[in-house]
């Protein structure tokens, strides 16, 4: 038993509990943060991200804080529009068919400037996402509210972050598992951590919950999300499994969101059953907006043109795990390849090219050639080529008289070479979780009450993300709900030891 040692236990090790170890560090508290993985594998799906993160803003001046590294002429040459609040919640209500809880999503939307500049504050280092930006007349577009990325992407941003936690203070521990929390029926005050074969009890007045969702649990995938999930990779760590959301079931607390539905994109069909760390994100294929993706049967079955990227990306995996076989061809001309992101280029790619669209039928595994050749030529036929192709806008480049139609981006398919990639679903995260308090990220019970004690950030967090998700948006909501329950977790510590600077 660890008696005295700590106010606040932090339970994980990605962006939601480094967030929420540095707030509650922030605010005075003496913290533990207890990573279930080796410290070779430790920061969780975070670790994986490219680092991007969606925040609102009004004009450049608000970037300058953020792109402390940039100089005048760097940022002049970038144009990053314009990404007003009103906007993050147009995004965030229309993505999720208006099922965003606004209480959470107001938080998530208000506080996530504000939090991207605290982090700055705290040490970590912000650059332009390229990989979203687009070359017009010299200058770059960039994507608006995907405008940053960390130095050094996920994993550059969890080591920082983990630098920033030590050296204030915080202690960090690998090979941690928490496997319960201490309850005493109306309190939560600890928890039960195994490491190697020693299980030991650590006490502390608070606890924050942000060890990620059920992705990485193969049963509970197929139990919540239905049958055939237990086909899928997953795309990041391997140590999300469900483990906080079960402890903090066992005491009582409330589910709340979308336990049915998850993030999940098109992922390489022969990617790894988990993530690797040396590629990291490189096995997703999210430049289906310049081609079009067949099934088994040659035939499309979905809008690739619906909407930017960043709006798709992430309700896609999951129409590819519906089509037979549970796998997609990705298909492009010459037009698109020196286009495509440069997942397209990474060394371990299930792709075939062609001279031809006869020889490309031929190569494209578990495919039906007549099927495919018939549908290219109907496609061909549909795409209409009265406005130009601008891939940096919604350019209204559509197909006419398809069943499944190509809103945007249309282009023909039919210059040599061909380039096809092979991909399935890949599980990001689940977007069921826990019911918290908006404003201190405290868990609520199955009364409805606040359970003394007890937080959760994260993927933990129920009812923020629903159906869909707009890019980005996982490290923000992180970063702002890590924050809030950090600050409150220490809060409570503290005033419980009668602090005054739980009053500050
Ligand atoms: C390949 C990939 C790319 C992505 N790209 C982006 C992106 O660019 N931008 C973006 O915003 N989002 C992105 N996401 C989503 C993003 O990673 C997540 O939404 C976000 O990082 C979740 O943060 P988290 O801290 O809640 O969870 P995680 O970062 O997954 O951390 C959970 C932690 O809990 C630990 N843990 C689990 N069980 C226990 C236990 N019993 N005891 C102790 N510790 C435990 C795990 O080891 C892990 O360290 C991406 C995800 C993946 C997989």
């Amino acid at each position: 038993m660890t008696n005295g040692l700590y106010d606040v236990v932090i339970v994980g090790g990605g962006n939601a509990a480094l967030c929420a170890a540095l707030a509650a560090n922030e605010a005075g508290a003496r913290v533990v943060l207890l990573e279930r993985a080796p410290q070779a594998e430790c920061g969780g799906n975070s670790r994986f991200t490219s680092g991007s993160m969606r925040f609102p803003y009004e004009s450049v001046e608000d970037l300058r804080p953020i792109f402390s590294d940039l100089s005048d002429a760097e940022l002049a040459n970038l144009d990053f529009g314009t990404y007003p609040q009103a906007d993050f919640f147009d995004d965030m209500f229309r993505v999720s068919n208006y099922r965003t809880d606004p209480q959470l999503c107001e938080q998530l939307v208000t506080k996530s400037y504000d939090t991207a500049r605290w982090l700055a504050g705290k040490g970590i280092r912000f650059i332009p996402r390229m990989a979203h930006a687009f070359k017009i007349n010299g200058r770059f577009k960039m994507a608006p509210g995907l405008a940053s990325e960390a130095v050094g992407g996920g994993e550059g941003l969890v080591e920082k972050q983990t630098q920033i936690a030590i050296k204030n203070g915080v202690e960090v521990r690998y090979d941690a598992r928490v496997v319960s929390l201490l309850f005493d029926g109306h309190s939560v005050r600890g928890v039960r951590v195994k490491s190697g074969r020693t299980t030991t009890e650590i006490n502390a007045a608070a606890v924050v919950l942000a060890c990620g969702g059920f992705e990485a649990n193969t049963e509970w995938r197929t139990r919540y999300l239905g049958p055939t999930w237990d086909l899928v990779k997953v795309r990041g760590t391997r140590f999300n499994t469900g483990d906080g959301l079960r402890m903090a079931l066992d005491i009582g607390a409330a589910p709340f969101g979308n336990w049915g539905s998850c993030h999940s994109v098109g992922w390489d069909a022969n990617a790894p059953e988990f993530g690797d760390l040396s590629v990291g994100s490189g096995f997703q294929k999210h430049s289906y907006p310049l081609g079009i993706m067949v099934n088994a049967e040659g035939r499309r079955f979905v809008d690739e043109g619906a909407d930017l990227r960043h709006f798709t990306y992430a309700k896609y995996g999951q129409v590819i795990l519906r089509q037979p076989g549970q796998f997609a061809w990705q298909i492009f001309d010459k037009k698109a390849i020196p286009l495509l992101r440069e997942d397209y280029r990474i060394r371990r790619v299930t792709k075939v090219s062609a001279n031809s669209l006869e020889e490309l039928a031929k190569k494209l595994e578990g495919v039906d050639p007549a099927g495919f050749l018939a549908e290219m030529q109907a496609f061909n036929n549909a795409v209409q080529t009265d406005l130009p192709f601008d891939p940096a806008v919604k350019d209204g480049r559509a197909t006419t008289g398809l069943s499944i139609p190509k809103s945007n981006w249309a282009l023909k398919i039919d210059e040599p070479p061909f380039e096809a990639y092979q991909v399935g679903c890949g599980i990001t995260f689940t977007f069921g979780g826990l019911r918290i308090e908006p404003d201190s990220g405290q868990v609520i019970d199955l009364d409805l009450q606040p359970m003394p004690g007890l937080y959760a950030a994260g993927e933990m967090v129920g009812g923020i993300f629903c159906f869909n998700y707009p890019g980005g948006t996982g490290l923000t909501s992180g970063a702002v709900f890590g924050r809030i329950a950090g600050n409150a977790a220490a809060r409570e510590a503290l005033r419980l030891k009668g602090d005054r600077r739980a009053l500050a």
